[in-house]
């Protein structure tokens, strides 16, 4: 970290500020320039407040030389993390689509769908027990009931499944869920992250619509910091002024996080988008960008549809799509 002192300031000032970095633990190295002095910072400056720091009178400026999060971060971790999913390795050049329903309805609705995508490839089944919805009196999702439905069929497809957590209070019903999703609405839910990180399942964390990317990082740490490393980042659009989608797919997002961190990139056009004829196109540039994989929603009755019918592709719409998705990796692994 850097901190670039004003000019006006005095020695003393500059003195005081030195012993204040020092106290902190971190080494100085203060270099005086003729118009301006500059003081290096080197140890571990993550419990630096920047703000404060740039807040002082004499401070001009501050800057980060190395990014707040550490076990995420791909400089310290070169290698690709590869999460393991009931035998089934994603990140590292694994490739794999997660298709299923926004909500699981009823038993035979998620038996009927999980058999389609699967038919279609999809290697993960998806389906929400607890829905965070916006309002109180939306189909809020039939919960314990819910991850019962989800573990049939698992046992009757062999798909393993995903499905998002709300409170830690839930997490004993997720025993035998294979990947716990956190939604973007509690991806800054500080205590929900602590207590995933304890346990060691997999996690699909996704990137809540108000937040940067060093945000999303910053939660991934979260879990990580508590010792589990089996984190799989779920890009899902962010808000912006555009109307004519429910959100924006922040593809970019594809690039940025590849070169920041090691953890497998998923994106999720469906909610990102949040209109069934818009997810194809997006799904497809989604792989051209280089994501570790998709999830995406598929119904089989979308117009009836307890939540997010919108973006739902029906299974026909995502066994054609689940082929497209199949050439354009083959483009990308010739590249
Ligand atoms: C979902 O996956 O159905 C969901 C609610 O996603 P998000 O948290 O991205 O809105
Ligand atoms: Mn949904």
């Amino acid at each position: 970290m850097i901190a670039v002192i004003r000019h006006e300031a005095s020695k003393q000032q500059v003195e005081n500020l030195v012993s204040w970095f020092q106290a902190r633990g971190l080494k100085t190295h203060v270099s005086e320039g003729e118009i301006q002095t500059i003081i290096g910072l080197i140890g571990d400056t993550s419990q630096v407040d920047v703000n404060l720091v740039e807040g002082l009178e004499i401070v001009e400026s501050v800057k980060r030389i190395t990014e707040p999060f550490k076990s995420v971060n791909r400089k310290f971790h070169p290698a690709d993390t590869v999460v393991d999913v009931g035998g089934m390795k994603l990140g590292g050049g694994h490739f794999h689509v997660i298709a299923g329903p926004c909500s699981v309805e009823s038993h035979d609705q998620i038996l009927d769908v999980a058999e389609s995508v699967k038919a279609s490839g999809a290697s993960i089944l998806r389906g929400g027990a607890f829905k965070p919805r916006t309002s109180p009196y939306d189909f809020q999702g039939l919960r314990a009931e819910g991850i019962e439905f989800l573990l049939e069929a698992k046992a009757k497809t062999g798909l393993p499944i995903v499905t998002e957590i709300m409170s830690v209070a839930h997490l004993p019903l997720f025993e035998q869920v294979d990947v716990i999703q956190v939604g973007a609405r509690n991806m800054q839910n500080f205590e929900l992250l602590k207590e995933l990180g304890r346990v060691k399942k997999p996690i699909l964390l996704k990137r809540g619509f108000m937040n940067t990317l060093t945000e999303f990082l910053m939660s991934a740490e979260y879990i990580m910091a508590e010792g589990n490393p089996n984190i799989i980042l779920c890009e899902r659009g962010i808000r912006t002024f555009e109307t004519y989608t429910r959100n924006t797919l922040d593809l970019s997002a594809v690039p940025v996080l590849r070169e920041l961190t090691h953890l497998p990139v998923f994106i999720d056009p469906s909610h990102g988008i949040g209109v069934s004829r818009y997810v194809k196109p997006m799904a497809l540039a989604s792989v051209a960008s280089g994501a570790d994989g998709l999830i995406i929603e598929v119904h089989n009755d979308p117009p009836n549809a307890m939540c997010d019918g919108a973006q739902s592709i029906t299974p026909e719409q995502f066994a054609d799509l689940a082929e497209k998705i199949r050439r354009i990796r083959e483009v990308v692994a010739s590249l």
